[in-house]
């Protein structure tokens, strides 16, 4: 028992906060079928995507941060505070601007010490506004990095993880114009002792430097958002498509499922699912084919953990 606890301690822990994209599962104004099923406990509730990553030291990493993350917090026992006006939360990551990525930092304006990492465009876009210009005030600091192929950020409050910030092709959120900008989405990496996670929630193609990263890595968290260009348009459920929001496509000739079925990592993952996205339903054509393919849709409160030898769930 005692073995087991040591050897727990002594890797990266990586838990699933939520799975969901904008919205979640079910979404508040939404009848889809997916909804409908979550919503009646045929399937499960997601909240919105998010990420916390912890080596060794009991203080975790967050990526990004949604509407949703003080309902996370208070559902992830090691997340909570173990004294008054306090967490074991030391970063914030953000991969881009989008409000269902961000929203969330809001919930931390009552920290004492706080530290954001995102690209310089991303901090720009955000911080026009007043709501998010107060994290570059007091005790609370933004670090802004300029995109590249891999920018390793310092992260003073967890000096045992190595993280790395990938560029990935991305558009600036709606609200914000929707252009294509350098900058405006990144990946985040995950080193420690010998094992990589790659987590990568948005991106408009998988470029290069994602596709290397991808396929050293021990486990894969991807961009899950739709499986067709046209899902949203074709559900009536809205007039853009995966890629005007962003988001590359699962399947077709051009998607995701192509490059991440041929990966050696062991634990490959969608994540960030819309809604109107067909592998929610388990008994879904395009279910089964993720499962042949040696993906599964990640649910929230999963940990995954990396151990010694091999990954494993
Ligand atoms: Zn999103
Ligand atoms: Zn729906």
């Amino acid at each position: 028992m005692h073995l087991l606890r040591l050897e727990r301690q002594s890797t990266v822990r990586v838990k699933i906060l939520g799975s969901a994209a904008g919205g979640g599962v079910p979404q508040w104004n939404c009848d889809c079928c997916n909804c409908v099923a979550a919503r009646s406990g045929a399937g499960p509730r997601r909240l919105v995507a998010s990420l916390a990553v912890c080596a060794h030291d009991d203080r975790w990493v967050l990526v990004n941060a949604s509407c949703d993350i003080g309902l996370q917090i208070n559902e992830t026992r090691e997340l909570q505070p173990r004294a008054s006006r306090s967490s074991p939360i030391v970063a914030l990551l953000v991969t881009d601007a989008n409000i269902d990525h961000t929203a969330g930092i809001l919930e931390f304006r009552q920290a004492d010490t706080f530290s954001i990492h995102s690209t310089t465009v991303v901090k720009q876009t955000l911080c026009k506004h007043p709501m998010f210009s107060q994290f570059e005030r007091n005790n609370k600091r933004w670090h802004a990095f300029e995109s590249g192929i891999r920018v390793r950020l310092q992260l003073p409050e967890a000096p045992q993880l190595s993280v790395y910030a990938i560029a990935v092709p991305g558009l600036l959120p709606s609200y914000a114009g929707a252009a294509r900008t350098d900058g405006a989405a990144v990946a985040y990496i995950f080193e420690h002792e010998g094992k990589k996670v790659v987590y990568a929630p948005i991106f408009l193609t998988v470029n290069d430097n994602l596709r290397h990263e991808m396929e050293l890595a021990d486990a894969v968290l991807l961009d899950g958002t739709c499986w067709s260009d046209d899902e949203m348009i074709e559900l009536g459920l809205g007039a853009r498509t995966s890629r005007a929001m962003g988001h590359a496509p699962i399947g077709g000739p051009d998607g995701s499922l192509q490059i991440a079925s041929d990966l050696r990592a062991r634990q490959r993952y969608y994540t960030h699912i819309n809604n109107s996205n067909p592998i929610l339903d388990p008994a879904s054509a395009e279910a089964q084919q993720l499962r042949d393919a040696g993906l599964a849709v990640v649910s929230d409160g999963l940990e995954l953990e990396l151990d010694g030898d091999t990954a494993h769930i």
